[in-house]
C-alpha cells in the first residue's frame, strides 16, 4: 500500500486524466494512478539519473505500462503543450514547486487542474497561483509517521477567497492556507505549534550565541512569533 500522503494527491485526479506526475522519484504515485484505473495516462518526468530509472523499473513492471511514459528532464520541460489534464508536483520545496511551474508556464494552457505537495514554503505556492490565474479549490492537511503535509489543489480561474468576511487574500490566508483556515483541522493547529517551538529554540540558541549581529535575526524571529501566538 502506498503512503497515505501519495493516496490524497491520487485522489484529488479525476477518473480519466491525463496525469503528469513531475519529479516521480519511485513512480509510486503514478503506479497507483495506473493500478486502481484512475488516471488513463500518465507521464512521469524525472531530472536525476537514478530515479529516473527507478521510475523505468517500476513502470516496466506493470501490465499497464503502455499508459505511461517515463522521461527525463527538469520540470514540464518533458511535457509537450495539452499532453495532459493535471499535473501533481509533490515532495518538494515550495520554491521549486514555483521554479517549476515558473519556468514552465508555455505547458500550462490546456492543463485543468494542479495538486501540489510542497513540503515547505506553502505560502510561495499560494501566492503563485493566486498571481498566475490559478484558483486554490481546496487544501488538505495530514500526518503520517509523525511528518504533517499539505496538498494544495488549483484549478484556472479567477482567485476567490472562499473564507467568509474576506474580500482579498490576506498575509494570513496566504500562509496558513483559506481552505485550512475554513475548516480548522485539529492538525492545523499542531503545525503551527511546531512551528511555533521551531522558532522558539532557533531563537534561544542565536541569544545564547549572544552575538550582536544577530539582533535583526531576532527581531525578525520575534515579529514571526508574536505573528503566530495572535493569529493562530
Ligand atoms: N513526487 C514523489 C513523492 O512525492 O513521493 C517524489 C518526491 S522526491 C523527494 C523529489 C523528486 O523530484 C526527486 O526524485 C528529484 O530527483 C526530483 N526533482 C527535483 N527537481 C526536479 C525538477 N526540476 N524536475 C523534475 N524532477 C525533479
Amino acid at each position: 500500500p502506498i503512503s497515505k500522503r501519495l493516496q490524497t494527491i491520487a485522489a484529488y485526479c479525476p477518473a480519466g486524466a491525463r496525469v503528469a506526475d513531475i519529479g516521480s522519484d519511485h513512480a509510486l504515485l503514478s503506479a497507483y494512478l495506473l493500478l486502481n484505473n484512475i488516471a488513463s495516462h500518465v507521464i512521469l518526468g524525472e531530472l536525476n539519473e537514478g530515479p529516473y530509472q527507478a521510475a523505468c523499473r517500476q513502470i516496466n513492471g506493470l501490465a499497464t505500462r503502455v499508459r505511461a511514459q517515463v522521461r527525463k528532464g527538469d520540470g514540464l520541460a518533458v511535457l509537450s503543450p495539452g499532453e495532459v489534464d493535471v499535473i501533481c508536483i509533490a515532495g518538494m520545496g515550495g520554491q521549486l514547486i514555483v521554479s517549476i511551474l515558473q519556468d514552465g508556464r508555455n505547458k500550462l494552457p490546456g492543463v485543468k487542474r494542479l495538486v501540489l505537495q510542497p513540503n515547505v514554503g506553502e505560502e510561495l505556492v499560494r501566492r503563485w497561483l493566486y498571481e498566475n490565474g490559478w484558483q486554490l479549490i481546496d487544501e488538505t492537511i495530514l500526518e503520517e509517521d509523525g511528518v504533517i503535509y499539505e496538498i494544495l489543489v488549483a484549478e484556472v480561474g479567477e482567485p476567490v477567497v472562499p473564507y467568509e468576511g474576506q474580500d482579498r487574500m490576506t498575509t494570513e490566508l496566504f500562509r496558513i492556507g483559506p481552505f485550512l483556515w475554513q475548516k480548522k483541522p485539529a492538525i492545523l493547529a499542531q503545525k503551527w505549534e511546531r512551528e511555533k517551538n521551531k522558532w522558539e529554540s532557533i531563537k534561544k540558541q542565536i541569544e545564547s550565541s549572544a552575538r550582536t549581529e544577530a539582533s535583526e535575526k531576532l527581531t525578525h524571529i520575534q515579529a514571526d512569533l508574536d505573528w503566530m501566538n495572535e493569529v493562530i
